[in-house]
């Protein structure tokens, strides 16, 4: 037996196809990784052969050095993912060296790759009905943003925070597959409890001076919602999608940040609404309000129904 696996902190055992993988662990750390199969003897199940495993094949060892190795363990432990029989016949065999074994649950991914990761109620993923541990979790998550390529950077670190929070792999790709799910679409609340909500003064804004002293004009304080978009940083490049009852301030809150960057020229303001009617009067609105210091344009594009369903036509008019 090699010195390198002289002390052995725990003895890991694994069913693979007819046989075991052997796990060495010391120190957190694999020193060890081989393969046992087992015969059938009157005493009960022994070790038949022992095979050092290593990228380049394998080293036959002798089968009473799985004994001895097993002697020095700390602890034996055995995959939940063996199955009964497997348990049984590796229990049999232990037994026949008067030594004791437990089953743990340990991330199969690992276990197949053979290396020992414990895992615990707080820290199992689920996935494909078993549980894997979060690096194998996390490692399949990105497999699948890699081979879907639409989900990098912010959107990749939001999902693995949700992986890591919900415990479940399946539940995670099922969103990507487009299934909703609104207690994982759903990023953030702000109360919409109009009493707990201050006005926002509009003096307190630092809007482009043309815009501040129309709104100045126009209104002395922002209403709820307005005051809410504000308060959790429409001004500070926040995405927001805002909804609110008809009437309670919504285009204003769109508005303040468009025409605001628009006069800083930092970018343009688009406008959609879903009716031609509500084009024209949003156009005509505009244009009074902000056509001195903007450029105020309108643009219709009608809808069609072919052979193939609706289409899109986008004519400007
Ligand atoms: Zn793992």
């Amino acid at each position: 037996m090699s010195q390198q696996v002289a002390r052995v902190d725990t003895l890991f055992l694994h069913e693979a196809g007819d046989d075991y993988t052997v796990v060495v662990q010391r120190d957190g750390s694999r020193v060890f990784r081989g393969t046992l199969e087992l015969k059938e003897t009157d005493a009960g199940p022994r070790p038949r052969r022992f095979l050092q495993s290593d990228d380049d094949g394998g080293e036959p060892m002798r089968p009473e050095e799985f004994v001895e190795l097993a002697r020095r363990a700390e602890r034996i432990r055995i995959s939940e993912q063996t199955s009964p029989e497997g348990r049984e016949r590796l229990q049999a065999m232990l037994d026949g060296y008067q030594l004791d074994a437990l089953v743990v649950r340990t991330c199969r991914y690992c276990a197949n790759a053979g290396r020992y990761s414990p895992i615990t109620e707080e820290t199992a993923i689920s996935a494909d009905r078993d549980y894997i541990c979060q690096d194998c979790a996390v490692e399949e998550l990105e497999r699948e943003l890699a081979y879907k390529g639409q989900f990098t950077g912010a959107a990749q670190e939001r999902l693995e925070e949700l992986l890591l929070d919900v415990g479940d792999l399946d539940r995670i790709t099922d969103l990507l597959q487009g299934e909703l799910d609104p207690d994982l679409t759903k990023f953030d609340t702000i109360s919409a409890t109009t009493d707990e909500v201050d006005p926002y003064p509009t003096s307190d804004l630092d809007l482009h001076p043309e815009l501040q002293s129309m709104i100045e004009e126009r209104f002395d304080s922002l209403l709820p919602v307005q005051s809410l978009a504000v308060e959790n940083g429409l001004f500070d490049g926040e995405d927001q999608l805002v909804v609110s009852a008809t009437a309670t301030g919504k285009t204003l809150v769109g508005e303040l940040a468009g025409v605001d960057r628009a006069l800083k020229g930092e970018g343009k303001l688009l406008f959609l609404v879903p009716l031609v009617a509500l084009a024209n009067q949003k156009h005509e609105d505009f244009e009074e309000r902000y056509g001195d210091v903007l450029d105020v344009t309108l643009r219709v594009g009608g809808s069609r129904v072919t052979d193939s369903g609706a289409q899109f036509d986008p004519d400007a008019t």
